[in-house]
């Protein structure tokens, strides 16, 4: 069987996203170096503040004043979006890159019924009928677990579970290339956080889907994701298949993370807390940023910053244990 060789879709290089504060600049993404291949869901995980969210909304240059992005480069499809004019990204947000929200109340219109979200969004970039759009919306829920007479509801006479399904219907009837999803599960109970990872499994095998899948709970991405990035405090500290990351995580922020999960299979199991809190954006720890936290840092590591190192195929790492 030939080999099936990854398309780049997304090489995000050297990005750095500050926001100036009164107490300085807070370096909230530093020199992050990240690809996406067409038809994976890489999972981007790390507590909260480390950035994840801020790479997510960079990619779509939707960061607000005070943040700026200052520097870097965002090469979709090998075009670069942080050369292209705001009318521009008007086209691309939705057409070629769409965003599911963690809370979708605060993204549906309360004023609008369902069916008007999907008929917007489908003539402000596709110019079809309304009765096409609709019959577009109404195929497109069906797949989604809705039946298409709740298209004529308000988005409050949904459940949590089925609004998020809408959120991803509106993802998906564009056909977008790349679709990112910021903490889609985060306001659902847990039954219907399953469901929902489960319509996204099967949405990536009947929509080839390309996904970002930003969150900071490791057992999400360990569900769904194909690759996972690790962030902390800004920086990109380990990437790695799924399957290579959760049998054996090099960097000892992972190593943590992996350790403060609850494992039922096991009979007994002390979770680890990892001591210590993120650190202050403005002025980071010098050379390593998570050696004042780190149980196995050297002398070395609070004085030089570690690259980024490929340590297996495709496994690659920020640490200084592995020079
Ligand atoms: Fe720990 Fe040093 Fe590795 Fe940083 S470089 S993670 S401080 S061992």
């Amino acid at each position: 069987m030939p080999e099936i060789i990854p398309e780049t879709l997304l090489q995000i290089k050297d990005l750095k996203v500050q926001y100036a504060t009164r107490a300085g600049r807070v370096k909230a993404v530093d020199e992050v170096d990240l690809e996406v291949q067409r038809g994976e869901i890489l999972g981007l995980v790390g507590e909260s503040g480390c950035g994840k969210s801020t790479m997510g909304f960079s990619i779509l240059r939707l960061i607000r004043e005070p943040g700026q992005i200052v520097g870097g480069q965002i090469l979709f499809n090998g075009e670069d979006l942080l050369q292209k004019t705001e009318q521009e990204m008007v086209r691309i947000r939705g057409k070629n890159i769409a965003m599911i929200f963690q809370d979708p109340m605060t993204c549906l219109n309360p004023l609008q019924r369902l069916d008007d979200h999907f008929i917007e969004t489908l003539q402000i970039h596709e110019g079809v009928s309304a009765k096409e759009a609709y019959q577009r919306a109404a195929n497109l829920v069906d797949k989604l677990g809705i039946v298409a007479d709740r298209l004529t509801d308000y988005p409050h006479q949904l459940s949590g579970g089925m609004r998020q399904r809408i959120m991803i219907g509106l993802a998906l009837v564009l056909n977008s290339d790349l679709i990112i999803a910021d903490e889609p599960t985060t306001s659902l109970d847990v039954i219907v956080e399953a469901q929902i990872l489960e319509l996204i499994k099967d949405l990536k095998v009947a929509f080839d889907l390309t996904m970002i899948l930003i969150t900071h709970n490791m057992g999400i991405v360990a569900e769904v994701a194909d690759r996972i990035a690790v962030m902390y405090a800004g920086k990109l500290v380990e990437v790695a298949d799924t399957i290579a990351l959760y049998d054996k995580p090099l960097h000892p922020y992972t190593q943590g993370l992996l350790n403060s999960i609850p494992n039922i299979r096991l009979e007994e199991q002390k979770l680890e807390i990892m001591p210590g809190s993120p650190p202050d954006l403005i002025e980071p720890p010098s050379g390593c940023n998570f050696h004042p936290r780190c149980p196995r840092a050297m002398d070395k590591c609070s004085q030089a910053e570690p690259p980024m190192k490929e340590i297996e195929s495709g496994h690659r790492v920020a640490c200084w244990l592995y020079d």
